[in-house]
């Protein structure tokens, strides 16, 4: 039973966190629900701004180093987004932002810095020597199975590598096809822990992957009305999936 009231997604620091284009995600989500029927509220939270209680999606996008440095200093502030998720809200962490809502990162000049910890993952430029290049390009990820997802396509442009903490809950978001994702040895990207969900995939991913999307949205709604369309991006994934030479 989807409820009346407008679904609240909150974008986080768009102006730390919105280098590559992930604030697409925001718009996505609530298009969708639109074509729906259903009223969407986003609410761009700026920098240096209290992040709202209250919100069903908290999104966050790719950034710089020192830009995400200063985000995750903000963010652990009142850590608004872990009393949210206790409460059962979603969250989707692109890049930085993934790497943000873990225990630790890289800052530019090569010290670690706290993250919000939602997540039970570590990033750090390299686990192993020499240090890799920085990962850059198309990325393709076979979801984990009880997603019940298609391929998940995007674009990636990371230097940090990341893994899960011995012990650590959630599980990768899947496997990487093509591309480099965590870089760990086990070929994954990403996480899922509850509904907290990382990944290294720009894109912006929803638009790329509307069944992400709509999954996301389940997860708030319970239930979602159907929705056709629209065919111009089963089109472009297609295209994208044979410019790759992927299949499905
Ligand atoms: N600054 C981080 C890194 O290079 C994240 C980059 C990004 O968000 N695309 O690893």
């Amino acid at each position: 039973m989807s409820r009346d009231s407008a679904t609240r997604i909150a974008l986080i620091y768009p102006e730390l966190l919105g280098t590559y284009g992930d604030g697409g995600n925001a718009t996505v989500l609530a298009q969708r629900l639109r074509w729906r029927g259903l009223p969407a509220e986003v609410i761009g939270v700026p920098a240096g701004e209290p992040v709202p209680a209250g919100c069903d999606i908290y999104l966050l996008g790719g950034g710089e180093d020192e830009p995400q440095v200063l985000a995750a200093e903000g963010l652990r502030q009142n850590n608004a987004i872990a009393h949210a998720v206790a409460q059962g809200a979603v969250v989707l962490a692109v890049c930085a932002g993934y790497q943000v809502i873990g225990v630790s990162f890289p800052g530019g000049e090569g010290r670690i810095h706290d993250g919000l910890g939602l997540v039970d993952v570590e990033t750090r430029r390299s686990f192993e020597q020499p240090v890799p290049p920085r990962a850059v390009g198309d990325i393709v990820v076979e979801p984990a199975p009880e997603l019940e997802l298609p391929l998940l396509l995007g674009y990636e442009n990371h230097g940090g590598r990341t893994r899960t903490l011995p012990n650590g809950h959630g599980r990768p978001l899947g496997t990487v096809r093509k591309g480099v994702g965590n870089g760990t040895p086990d070929h994954t990207d990403g996480v899922v822990n509850g509904r907290v969900i990382g990944t290294y995939l720009h894109g912006p991913v929803l638009a790329q992957n509307p069944a992400l999307a709509d999954l996301l949205l389940s997860w708030v709604h319970g239930w979602l009305p159907e929705l056709a369309g629209p065919p111009e991006t089963e089109m472009l994934r297609q295209a994208r999936l044979h410019a790759l030479d992927v299949h499905a």
